[in-house]
């Protein structure tokens, strides 16, 4: 299947905790497939969650290598099924988008490098540490497997939200 269309705020989906992947199957194959067209079809975009396109499941991808911020430090196209975060360190903040939020942008702090384990598109498990942009990307994307989006995490409405021109 090609891309999905994208769940935008305030869908409750996109509120809604996601349930574990209990096993790689055909249908979670294809899901993998829809959820990497999805990104590559959207602008600028990094990564993708399984709620962003109305499946309420642990499953998203990630790939910030064409991107000016993550190019230089990158793992390439991550397939993240049922991803937790084992270790963190560090903080900063930065200017975040998403495509159910595509009016807005805002800066959320977060952890600077995380390890991150999951399950990978061929079914073994993985261990990923991640610095940067890319650690930024994973967090967000996993935030949607628990219902929450960056403007839950803003610091400010009033000065850490911004009104997008367009979205590129
Ligand atoms: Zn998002």
């Amino acid at each position: 299947m090609p891309e999905q269309k994208i769940l935008l705020y305030p869908h409750p989906i996109l509120k809604k905790p996601a349930r574990t992947v209990e096993r790689i199957d055909e249908e979670i194959n294809s899901l993998v497939t829809d959820l990497i067209d999805t990104m590559r079809a959207g602008p600028g975009s990094v990564g993708v969650a399984a709620p962003q396109v109305g499946v309420s499941l642990r499953l998203c991808v990630v790939d910030v290598s064409a991107s000016r911020h993550g190019k230089e430090n990158n793992h390439g196209l991550m397939v993240m099924i049922n991803p937790e975060i084992i270790a963190s360190l560090g903080a900063a903040s930065m200017r975040e988008g998403c495509m159910s939020v595509p009016d807005y942008t805002g800066d959320v702090e977060r952890a600077t490098e995380i390890t991150v384990r999951f399950t990978n598109g061929a079914g073994e498990p993985e261990e990923v540490v991640a610095s940067g942009f890319e650690a930024v990307a994973i967090q967000h994307e996993m935030d949607h497997l628990d219902g929450i989006l960056f403007l839950d995490r803003i610091v400010s409405l009033k000065t850490g939200l911004f009104r997008r021109k367009s979205y590129k």
